[in-house]
């Protein structure tokens, strides 16, 4: 794969930024990789363990020359990120960001951006449990969607090799406007993981089961449960501070099938059950069959 940038920058050196890293070490798509992060310790790292091509101590330097930044922060410093980085940007400069929602990303960092630099925000639907520097890897977004929301009248020739820029890393990508985006994330991601922390927070609050047998014996489920509910709480926080109106839409309709299930439970309605499940099931072969994950036993999971 040629290379697409002559110099990328990436701000914030997290498990996304690290694995864009890597996934561009692998593909070549560009020359020089400069990266920063807030704290003095994950520069640190970022430098043993050879994440990015400089390290820099000041947020600047590393953009300064750069034809791609990449916003890895949480959400809710983007905005605060780019005012402080807007002075320094090249003319004809692409920024990106990778946040998980798009319509409060864009209010926020759309104002700062200068005239002469392309704004085309971003959201890469790959992820793991894991966060900082050491978490990356190169394969984290092959095969994955990648989200575009460029802004009206963006400059298609720099949309179009953002795009170039995504594949490069393995990624599929398709472009989406914010509303949107922010809706599907929500029934795909963001209510999910609200549901995950409640079931064992509520496994956690239910002393009757101690917590050791909650361990023991979390095959049964709960263990999916546990490892989404492992995610970063500083993300996790911001998406929901910022995805509100989708995220409650969609718990609002949650709660009424979860009612109707309860109902069916209650009144002994095994027909209702059984189709319930039945329709579900097929959206799990769905996804099996667009790729998107794998149908060994067990999610493929190696026994150790
Ligand atoms: P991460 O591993 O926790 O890394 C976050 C990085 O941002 C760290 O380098 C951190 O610096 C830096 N940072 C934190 N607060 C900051 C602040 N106030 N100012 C400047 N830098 C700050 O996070 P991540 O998982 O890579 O997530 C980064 C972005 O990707 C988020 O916007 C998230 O919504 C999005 N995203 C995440 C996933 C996922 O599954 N994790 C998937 C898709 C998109 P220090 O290390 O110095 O604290």
């Amino acid at each position: 794969m040629a290379q697409i940038y002559d110099r990328v920058a990436l701000i914030g050196l997290g498990l996304i930024a690290s694995s864009m890293f890597w996934a561009m070490k692998r593909a070549g798509s560009a020359n020089h990789v400069s990266g920063y992060a807030r704290s003095a310790e994950t520069r640190e790292t970022a430098r043993k363990i050879g994440l990015c091509d400089s390290v820099h101590d000041d947020i600047l330097d590393a953009v300064a020359g750069a034809d791609l930044v990449v916003l890895c922060v949480p959400i809710g410093v983007m905005g605060s990120v780019m005012e402080q980085i807007a002075g320094v940007l090249k003319p004809g400069a692409t920024v990106t960001d990778v946040g998980s929602v798009k319509r409060d990303v864009i209010e926020n960092v759309a104002p700062h951006v200068p005239e002469g630099v392309h704004f085309i925000a971003g959201h890469p639907l790959a992820g793991t449990e894991h966060s900082g520097p050491r978490s990356g890897f190169a394969e984290l977004f092959d095969s994955r969607w990648c989200l575009l929301v460029p802004p009206e009248g963006a400059d298609p020739v720099a949309v179009q090799r953002l795009q170039q820029f995504w594949e490069s890393l393995g990624s599929n990508v398709e472009q989406m406007d914010a509303d949107h985006h922010d809706l599907v994330v929500a029934v795909t991601s963001h209510a999910p993981h609200l549901i995950a922390y409640t079931m064992v927070g509520v496994a956690d609050d239910l002393r009757r089961v101690t917590d050791s047998e909650v361990i023991k014996y979390s095959a049964g489920g709960f263990r999916d449960f546990t490892r989404i509910a492992a995610s970063d709480p500083t993300m996790w926080r911001d998406v929901f501070l910022t995805n509100k109106d989708a995220t409650l839409e969609i718990l609002g309709r949650f709660t009424e099938e979860l009612f109707a299930l309860q109902r069916a439970i209650r009144q002994g309605d095994g027909d209702f059950l059984h189709d319930y499940f039945t329709r579900t099931r097929a959206i799990r072969r769905g996804i099996i069959e667009a790729g998107q994950d794998t149908d060994a036993p067990d999610f493929g999971r190696k026994k150790s």
